[in-house]
C-alpha cells in the first residue's frame, strides 16, 4: 500500500510500504478515506520530536472503513464508518476509567521514567507519532491497523460527510478541551494564541459558548481576517504591535486583562538544550514567547489553558508573574475518547462546522506537498486533507 514516510527534517514521501495486518484480536484493519495534517506532525516533520526514526508512518486525523476485525472486537464490525481518536487507550485502566484517556498506562511500550528504580509507566501511545509515543504506524495511508477496536472507534452517520467528521479524530476535541479547560461560557473574555487549525476551531466553540470577547493572535493576516469573519474575533496581529498582551489588556474592562488565555501554538524547539526527567532525554528549549504573552494577558485569578503541544523546557517561564496572578494551568494531549458523544450532535445540528477550516483537498500521492504548503503557510493555508484514491 501507499503511505507517506518520513525520512529526516523536512524530508516526507508517499512510499510503497506492507499492507498492515491484524495482530492483536482486539485491533482492526481500516481503509482510510480521509486523513489530515495536524500542527503536531510539523513537529515531527521538523525532526523535533526525538525517537521519529526513518520510514515511520505518519498520521493521527484519519477515519475510513473497517475491512477486517479480530476476533475479539465487538464493538464495531467489518463495513462499519468510523473515526478513529488519534491517542490510543485500554479503556479500563487507573486512568481510562477517570476518562483520563490521553493518561491510559497501557498502550504505550516506548517510553517511561525510572524513578527510585521502578518504572513509571508512559501516557498513552500515539498513532504516527515517534517510537517516544509507542511507535505506531499513523494513518496517512491507504490502510491502518487499528489496536484497541473496542474502546476507539467512534462510528459516525452515512448523512455526514468525511470533511464535516474528520476532525472528530483530534483538532476538534482539542478545541472543545482547550475552551473547557478555560471554563469559557456567556460572557467570557478569551484570548487566543494562535489563528492554526486548533486556535480557530477554539474561537469557534467559544462562540457557539457565548463567550463576550475573543482575541486572537497571530501574524498570517488571512487566517486572523477568516477568524474575524466567521467567529467575530478581534485580531491582533503580533508583526503589527511591539506588545500583544497590552493591545488585548487596554480593550478588557479596568485594564485587567481576559477570564482565559488559549496557547494554540506551542513549542518551537530553540537554544540550550537540557535532560528531561520524564523521558531521559536531551532536548531543546522552546522560547515559549506565546506562552509568556498568555500569561501577561490573562486576568488575576484567570485560566492558561495550554493545547498547543511542548517538549523538554522553556526559556524564561514567569512563573513569578504566575503565582503573583494566582493563576490555573490545564494543558496536556486531548483526552479524545470522552467529547466524541457530546461533539456529534453539536455537528449534526449545525452548531459547529469544523469543515470549514478546509482550505486544501489533496490526493494522498501528493501528501509531501500538502506537508510543504501547510508548513511554509505562505498561500492561504487553514487545514490540508488527504484523500487515499480508491
Ligand atoms: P499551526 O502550526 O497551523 O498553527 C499555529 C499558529 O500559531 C500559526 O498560525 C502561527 O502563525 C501561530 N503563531 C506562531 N507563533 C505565535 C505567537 N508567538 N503568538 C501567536 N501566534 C503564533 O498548528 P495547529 O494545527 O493549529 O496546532 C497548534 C498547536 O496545537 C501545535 O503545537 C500542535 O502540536 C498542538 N496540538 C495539540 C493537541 C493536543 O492534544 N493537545 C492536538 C492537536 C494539536
Ligand atoms: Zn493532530
Ligand atoms: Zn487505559
Amino acid at each position: 500500500m501507499k503511505a507517506l514516510t518520513y525520512h529526516g527534517p523536512y524530508k516526507v514521501s508517499v512510499d510503497n510500504v506492507a499492507d498492515p495486518g491484524i495482530v492483536d484480536q482486539d485491533d482492526i484493519i481500516l481503509r482510510v478515506t480521509a486523513t489530515a495534517i495536524c500542527g503536531s506532525d510539523l513537529h515531527l516533520y521538523r525532526g523535533k520530536i526525538p525517537k521519529t526514526e526513518h520510514g515511520d508512518i505518519f498520521g493521527h486525523e484519519f477515519m475510513g472503513e473497517v475491512v477486517e476485525a479480530g476476533r475479539d472486537v465487538t464493538a464495531v464490525q467489518k463495513g462499519d464508518r468510523v473515526v478513529i481518536p488519534f491517542v490510543i487507550a485500554c479503556g479500563d485502566c487507573f486512568f481510562c476509567r477517570m476518562q483520563q484517556f490521553a493518561a491510559c498506562e497501557t498502550t504505550n511500550t516506548g517510553r517511561g521514567a525510572i524513578i527510585n528504580k521502578k518504572q513509571i509507566p508512559p501516557p498513552a501511545a500515539l498513532f504516527g507519532f515517534s517510537h517516544l509515543y509507542g511507535g505506531i504506524p499513523g494513518g496517512q495511508a491507504e490502510y491502518v491497523r487499528v489496536p484497541k477496536a473496542n474502546t476507539g472507534p467512534f462510528k459516525v452517520p452515512d448523512i455526514l460527510s468525511d470533511d464535516k467528521v474528520l476532525f472528530l479524530s483530534d483538532i476538534l476535541p482539542t478545541a472543545w478541551q482547550a475552551v473547557k479547560n478555560a471554563q469559557v461560557g456567556k460572557g467570557s473574555r478569551v484570548a487566543i494564541f494562535g489563528a492554526g487549525p486548533v486556535g480557530l476551531l477554539s474561537a469557534a466553540c467559544a462562540r457557539m459558548l457565548g463567550a463576550e470577547q475573543i482575541f486572537m493572535i497571530d501574524h498570517h493576516p488571512y487566517r486572523l481576517a477568516f477568524a474575524q469573519e466567521r467567529y467575530g474575533v478581534i485580531p491582533v496581529n503580533f508583526d503589527e504591535t511591539d506588545d500583544p498582551a497590552a493591545a488585548i489588556i487596554e480593550q478588557t474592562p479596568g485594564n485587567r486583562g481576559v477570564d482565559a488565555v488559549i496557547d494554540a501554538v506551542g513549542f518551537e524547539a530553540k537554544g540550550s538544550t537540557t535532560e528531561t526527567i520524564l523521558t531521559n532525554l536531551k532536548l531543546e528549549g522552546s522560547s515559549g514567547k506565546a506562552l509568556r504573552q498568555c500569561i501577561a494577558a490573562v486576568r488575576r485569578g484567570g485560566i492558561v489553558s495550554v493545547p498547543g503541544v511542548y517538549a523538554g523546557f522553556i526559556h524564561g517561564f514567569l512563573f513569578g508573574d504566575a503565582f503573583d496572578k494566582g493563576l490555573t494551568f490545564k494543558m496536556g494531549q486531548t483526552h479524545v475518547h470522552a467529547y466524541l458523544p457530546e461533539l456529534l450532535p453539536l455537528i449534526e445540528q449545525g452548531l459547529l462546522k469544523p469543515e470549514e477550516i478546509i482550505t486544501h483537498k489533496l490526493s494522498l500521492d501528493d501528501a509531501a506537498k500538502g506537508y510543504e504548503i501547510f508548513e511554509k503557510k505562505e498561500e492561504e493555508c487553514r487545514k490540508v486533507i488527504l484523500v487515499p484514491e480508491t
